[in-house]
């Protein structure tokens, strides 16, 4: 899948307003600063719901995607499981902001200033951090930076 463009094919997007989703908006915010810090000038990314098959009674009735400024993204929509809890939620923001960052804007990010490797969303104890693999041996704990604190 590549990234959606506009005209989107199916049902219009929308935006999500703040507030709708409490604990999406706490996490795109910390993601958000990320962005700005490693990317400026291609965030904020920003919350969009678009209709689910409303067929199918078990899922939502709206999807939510982590969008670029201009509503494009890519990647899964946000597990909607993962608003009960804060680590939750920010693992699954983190995730899809970054599959959006990467295949819509073809960077890798973020990126660890220290090692030059590409980071993605990890767990650290009870932390969602961003892990890095770069120069430590397979028993060495991981390189890990708060999510929000790359600046
Ligand atoms: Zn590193």
């Amino acid at each position: 899948m590549t990234c959606m463009n506009d005209p989107f094919p199916g049902p219009r997007p929308r935006e999500v307003r703040p507030g709708e989703h409490p604990a999406w908006d706490e996490a795109l915010a910390l993601v958000n600063r990320d962005l700005a810090a490693l990317l400026p000038g291609r965030g904020p990314l920003r919350l969009l719901a678009v209709p689910s098959d409303a067929d199918v009674e078990w899922e939502p009735p709206e999807h939510v995607y982590v969008a670029l400024p201009d509503g494009r993204w890519h990647g899964n929509h946000l597990d909607h499981a993962s608003q009960t809890d804060p680590a939750d939620a920010l693992a699954s923001v983190a995730d899809a902001a970054q599959d959006t960052v990467l295949e819509c804007l073809w960077q890798v990010w973020p990126v660890c200033v220290e090692h030059r490797l590409g980071m993605h969303p990890g767990q650290d104890d009870d932390r969602v951090v961003w892990e890095c693999a770069g120069g430590r041996e397979p028993q060495d704990p991981a390189h890990v930076r708060t999510i929000g604190e790359l600046g």
